[in-house]
């Protein structure tokens, strides 16, 4: 045994079979890179929404798309997100950032990753090398993609918001409600993405009586497939601003801990707070073990 595998070994990290939802190469192959290219950390919109994908950097599949996605939310059993990063795609600094990511999920709601099990019958497998930034919504039975697209995607903001896709949330701005809160300049939206701007209805999505967000980190910028420059959402309340991506909000946490109650109540000192510390240590002190 190497001493890589001995390392992977010792913190159960066992690699997981190719997930049954990859990317859909035809919707990636929509991706226009170039607004994704000259995007920078400078830019008032966000990286996520330059993905090509639906709304942005939602992945969906051919038999979802039949079916009505809509109604394909799925939860986390107990909370619990196994994972397995692909230590082909990351540096060791973006390890770590993904790795800081699921930390803030677990100082601030009950959700809880912990590396792939052999057995586990579904997971996320983390990767780096498609384009774009993107995520299924919700969990999907044998194995699902989120793809942080390095270096751009591998930002604090960004994983958060792929993994609050990946654990069953839509956009903000998708909200029965939204337009209490906001106003959409369709005239301002690039040609062909009005779809972008959905709001669904209260029988697919819920907003867990938790009020209109403009701080989510799950709502699009003002400029979100603008075709002019100009605003393509307004807020109607003149101080908000548009999103932020520096990470959960105060509302994020109250709709996930709402969605993942009963799930949260079922698991008792599980431990994994603990863990995810060992597992950010361990990188930290043996990261050419595990890289090398
Ligand atoms: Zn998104």
């Amino acid at each position: 045994m190497t001493a890589a595998a001995a390392s992977r070994a010792r913190l159960k990290m066992a690699v997981p079979p190719a997930p049954r939802w990859g990317a859909n190469m035809q919707m990636l192959r929509r991706h226009n890179s170039a607004a994704f290219d000259y995007w920078t950390e400078n830019s008032d919109s966000n990286i996520w929404e330059h993905c090509g994908l639906f709304e942005g950097d939602i992945m969906l599949h051919r038999e979802l798309l039949r079916n009505g996605l809509l109604n394909e939310r799925q939860t986390w059993p107990e909370a619990v997100v196994p994972f397995y990063i692909d230590p082909q795609d990351f540096t060791v600094n973006q390890t770590m950032i993904i790795l800081k990511a699921f930390k803030e999920y677990h100082e601030r709601s009950c959700i809880r990753f912990r590396p792939y099990e052999e057995d586990d019958k579904h997971w996320l497998l983390i990767k780096g090398n498609y384009s774009g930034c993107w995520s299924s919504v919700g969990r999907r039975q044998g194995g699902q993609v989120l793809n942080l697209n390095t270096p751009k995607c591998v930002t604090h903001g960004v994983v958060v918001h792929e993994l609050l896709h990946a654990l069953g949330f839509y956009h903000q701005q998708s909200a029965t409600e939204r337009d209490e809160y906001v106003k959409i300049n369709w005239e301002n939206i690039l040609d062909g993405h009005a779809h972008n701007f959905n709001k669904y209805a209260r029988t697919h999505i819920t907003n867990f009586g938790v009020e209109y967000d403009y701080q989510s980190v799950m709502h699009y910028s003002a400029l979100a497939f603008s075709r002019n420059g100009k605003p393509t959402i307004e807020p109607l309340d003149p101080y908000a601003a548009l999103g932020q991506r520096r990470g959960l909000s105060d509302k994020d946490i109250s709709k996930l801990n709402e969605m993942y109650e009963q799930d949260c109540g079922s698991f008792n000192g599980f431990g994994l707070g603990g863990y995810l510390n060992e597992l950010l240590d361990y990188f930290e002190g043996n990261l050419a073990d595990l890289f090398g």
